[in-house]
Formats: C-alpha cells, structure tokens, sequence
C-alpha cells in the first residue's frame, strides 16, 4: 500500500516537471520561431500585392517602403487571420489587412496593436448576435479581435478618394483602444491633441445630427469613437477638402498619426 502511494507520488511528480518542461519547450520554439519569420524581408509575392492594390505604399520613397515592408512582415505574424467562411484566407487578405494598420501607424512608433491578436474575416456584411445589426466590421477589445467584411475591405481600397474605407475605419477603433488599454503600447497618442480632438468632435458632432452640410458622412454623429473612425476615413482619402473645410481637426490628426497625407500625395488627392 505504502508503495503505492509512493509510485503514485512519484509518478504525479514526474508528469507535472516533464508537462512545465513540455510547456516552456514549446514557448521557446514559438518565440524562436516568430522571431526568424518576423526579420526575414517581405516575400516579393507580398510586395507586388502592395504594389499592386496599396496606394499609400506606392506613393512612399523608396526607404520609406522598406520600413512599410518591414512593419507589414511583422504585423503579418504577430495575428492569426481566421476566415469565417468557407473561403481559405488568401494572401491579399493578409498583406492588405496589415497595410491598412500599418498605414494609419506609419508616423508612431513602432505599434502593431497588440491587444489584438485575431482577425476574423467574413466574406460579406454579417450578423451581430449582440447588437442585433448587420456590420461590416468590428472591434471587440476584451476578446481581443478585429472583424472584417472582406467585400467591403475591397471595396474600400477599390476607390481611394471616396471616403469610405473599412480597413481604415475599424484599425482606428483599434488605435483609439490599444491607446487606452494598459499593455506595452499603452498610452502612445499625444495627449494634447487628444483632448483638443475631443473639443472638436463636441463642436462638430452637433452639426452632423442636425443634418446640416457637412463634410464627413452621417454616422460620424454616432458617438466620440464612430467620430474618430469616419475622420481618419476622410483624413487618408480626402485629405484636400478636410484640410479646407475642416482644418483644425485636419491639422489634429496628422499631430495624433505624426504624418501627413496632403505632403504624401504630393499635394494632390490620392490616384
Ligand atoms: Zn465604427
């Protein structure tokens, strides 16, 4: 009996340090092997993708792009890209869904939104359970994710100059939020400008629910975060007009993002 026990013991003993060591073996092997994937270049069959359908990256200079690639590269293996349908995920989704983040956090530094590490993509606008709508895209900061409509993500990137752009909208729900949540990026958005966005967006939102003219779309009155979303939409691909008619919030952004489309474009709104 009393051997029992003890082989019992034992054996309990032996499987709980072979299980730590398993553990850690494991974490090693992902780390090593996340950092080799993370420094190798951007493969060439990426960086035509880039060429191909990413108009910010085409109008970079040419140091410029190899830092996009770089940031890319390493967003591209710090998420789990999920399909929700029976659609595999194709490598555009991968490279062009990591561009658009990349692309609003160009000008910062280093910011892969690391809270978030799923992206779950739907072929088409799809039904909430918990709001009872359909969307065509979604942050869920608690669980960590980042959906999209790949439909809509194309079609946003299709027309550079209309003001609607998905991948743009939902990475700066995500910005907004990895700026507040207290993680190794926390706190990265320039608190000034910050709070002299918040005057602005209680100053404009008003006239947006009003229905008079106005520059940004209808839904940036739903509320301060749909507010920031829909600006940086017109703040990339409307660069011209939001400067003229709306230049303190303009001028806001491009202190918040450390960049400037209008100096990128070369003046002139996105081809
Ligand atoms: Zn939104």
């Amino acid at each position: 009996m009393g051997y029992l026990l003890l082989f019992t013991v034992l054996g309990l003993l032996i499987f709980g340090v072979w299980s730590i060591f398993n553990d850690i073996y494991v974490y090693i092997y992902d780390q090593i092997r996340y950092s080799l994937k993370v420094r190798q270049p951007l493969k060439s069959s990426r960086k035509l993708i880039l060429n191909k359908y990413s108009a910010y990256y085409k109008v970079l200079p040419l140091a410029k792009k190899k830092e996009f690639e770089r940031r890319v590269q390493r967003f591209i293996y710090s998420k789990r890209f999920i399909s929700r349908s029976s659609l595999p995920v194709s490598e555009e989704m991968k490279v062009l869904i990591s561009a658009s983040a990349i692309q609003l956090t160009f000008g910062l530094p280093e910011i892969y939104l690391s809270n978030f590490d799923k992206i779950l993509i739907y072929p088409d606008s799809y039904y909430s359970h918990i709001t009872k709508k359909y969307h065509l895209g979604e942050v869920n900061p608690r669980a960590g994710i980042i959906l999209l409509s790949w439909n809509h993500f194309v079609e946003g990137y299709g027309d550079l100059t209309d003001s609607f752009n998905v991948g743009i909208h939902e990475m700066a729900h995500a910005i907004h939020f990895e700026n507040r949540i207290r993680n190794e990026e926390f706190d990265f958005l320039n608190k000034d400008a910050l709070q002299t966005l918040s005057i602005i967006t209680d100053r404009e939102m008003p006239k947006i629910n009003s229905g008079q003219p106005h520059l940004l779309r209808a839904y940036a009155g739903t509320n301060e975060y749909e507010f920031f979303a829909v600006a940086l939409e017109y703040f990339f691909e409307q660069p011209t007009q939001m400067s003229e008619q709306l230049p303190d919030l303009y001028q806001t952004i491009a202190i918040l993002l450390r960049q400037d489309p209008l100096k990128l474009y070369n003046f002139s709104s996105p081809k």
